[in-house]
């Protein structure tokens, strides 16, 4: 039986894929290539072009393939953009995963694990964020990934389909191969942005904000090494497989960094000084964002490895020197 990994070519799907195929999985990708990068594809996975959407591409691969799980990873991820374009997010965090969702119930697959957001929060009430606490998204890309576990929830319901959705916090870090790591285009993560200073082709990191209220006035975030990530979407097709039932579990380090620090440590990793500009704040960064994830360590067992800042650091700055230019 194999796990077929929706968008299994894009920045957290490849580093899933390889997981499944370094333990020795069946794995089966799909993904259309619109984002994701067909190089990233492990070579053991059978990868089908396509999109999530077609049914008839869909079923086929349901019919040849004997799938015992689907893992999704097909979506929008820019918060930015989905403020500018939300008809653009709907459409593909939602109206997309409906028609899947339509395919995968009529082929009689019924156990998911898919990408949720701590964006799915908003401004939150307290740190550390706990799976149970207010989800009030302050932009369209939090908006559509909530709707998207009510969708699955209430198919539960009707259909009797599982699932496990994980609200990750800030995903970085690469491959401890160097094979693959993460090339967004445009990028607009912090880490990747960072490390294109030492890289040469950008000539200083803007500081977006340092009036918040936190100990350097600059926003704190969990970031949690990609790899740890991919374990975590492992043990929860397991959970699903054994019986467990639907479920939501945060995703992070439960340690936050301010964006001082995130650069202060890529300066000690990448020996160049790297050139800071203070501008004005971004708009709808929470000031700050740290996961509880003890329900993930409890109930699924899961063990973050990487959990500290210079080791994440290091290992992105071990892909993105050698891969410039991404894949
Ligand atoms: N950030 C920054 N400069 C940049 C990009 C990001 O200061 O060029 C900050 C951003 O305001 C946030 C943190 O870095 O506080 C992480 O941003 P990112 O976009 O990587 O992830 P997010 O937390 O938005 O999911």
């Amino acid at each position: 039986m194999a796990i077929l990994v929706l968008g299994g070519a894009g920045y957290i799907g490849s580093h899933t894929v390889y997981a499944l195929c370094e333990a020795g999985r069946e794995v089966v990708v799909v993904d259309n290539l619109e984002t994701g990068h067909v190089e990233a594809v492990h070579p053991n996975a059978r990868f089908y072009q396509g999109d999530i959407a077609d049914q008839p591409f869909l079923t086929n691969v349901f019919q040849k393939e004997n799938i015992e799980a689907v893992i999704h990873f097909a979506a929008y991820s820019l918060v930015g953009e989905s403020v500018e374009k939300p008809l653009k997010y709907y459409e593909n965090n939602l109206c997309k995963t409906r028609a899947m969702l339509e395919t995968m119930v009529a082929n009689g697959v019924d156990k998911i694990v898919f990408s949720s957001t701590a964006a799915t929060y908003g401004e939150p009430e307290r740190v550390p964020i706990l799976e149970t606490d207010r989800t009030q998204p302050t932009n369209p890309y939090g908006e559509t990934k909530l709707a998207m576990e009510k969708m699955f929830h209430w198919t539960e319901k009707a259909c009797g389909l599982r699932y496990v959705s994980l609200r990750y916090f800030n995903a970085c870090g690469a491959h401890v191969s160097g094979n693959i790591g993460e090339a967004h285009n445009p990028e607009s993560h912090l880490i990747p942005l960072i490390l294109q200073v030492p890289n040469g082709k950008r000539e200083f990191i803007s500081i977006f904000g340092t009036d918040y209220p936190t100990f350097d006035g600059t926003c704190i975030r969990d970031y949690i090494h990609v790899t740890d990530l991919a374990e975590a979407h492992i043990l929860a097709v397991d959970y699903l497989l054994q019986g467990g039932e639907s479920n939501i579990f945060n995703l992070g380090n439960g340690v936050g960094f301010s964006v001082r620090e995130v650069i202060e440590t890529a300066r000690k990793v990448t020996g160049h000084p790297i050139a800071a500009k203070e501008v004005e704040r971004r708009a709808g960064d929470p000031a700050q964002l740290i996961a509880s994830s003890e329900k993930a360590k409890r109930v699924l067992g899961w063990n973050p490895q990487h959990d500290s800042l210079e080791e994440i650091i290091s290992s992105a700055w071990n892909w993105h020197k050698n891969h410039p230019n991404g894949f």
